[in-house]
């Protein structure tokens, strides 16, 4: 059906087709470079399919997140709301869990894409479901409205100090499955 043609788990490559889409290196001043990533394109592209279907009736702030793996396969994930509030759930932690489903269990890069004047950056929860996830290294993590790509920062920058992986002992090998 339609959700899974929204973000179909591998997008090769990603569209040619060019539109506004911008991305800036160091801060979250409004610096918009343009670029060509193919890469980035394909995760905006799914996190923009993606984003109508996020389930947002009480705040109306529709996200969507899309990441890759080093491998290249692309998940999604949209806000999912609750009229019992703290039930809801981040775009993020859905990406995540349709990553893990996958047996994939490293990200490389997530892009966040929100509306508004504010940069819809992960919230500290998704900061450390991010970093379960980085595999001893760091991610991406690119942030974008409906127009484009605004930010850029990396995962570690924006959970510093961070309890991660390192200290807690898994007790099975966090290694993809092939
Ligand atoms: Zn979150």
């Amino acid at each position: 059906m339609g959700a899974e043609r929204a973000c179909p788990g591998r997008v090769p490559g990603g569209s040619k087709r060019r539109r506004d889409r911008r991305f800036h290196l160091r801060s979250a001043r409004r610096i918009m470079t343009a670029t060509d990533d193919p890469a980035l394109t394909a995760l905006f592209d799914a996190a923009s399919a993606a984003r109508a279907r996020a389930y947002a009736p009480y705040s109306g702030f529709h996200v969507a997140a899309a990441l890759s793996t080093p491998d290249g396969a692309i998940f999604c994930g949209v806000n999912v709301e609750n009229a019992s509030y703290p039930v809801g759930t981040c775009a993020e932690a859905g990406a995540i869990a349709a990553m893990a489903l996958s047996g994939a269990r490293r990200i490389a890069a997530i892009l966040i894409l929100g509306d508004g004047e504010g940069l819809t950056t992960p919230c500290g929860a998704c900061r450390q479901r991010i970093l379960e996830f980085s595999d001893g290294g760091d991610v991406e993590v690119f942030v974008a409205g409906p127009m484009g790509v605004r930010a850029r920062f990396s995962a570690r920058a924006l959970l510093p100090a961070a309890f991660g992986p390192d200290f807690a002992a898994r007790k099975t090998p966090a290694q993809d499955k092939t």
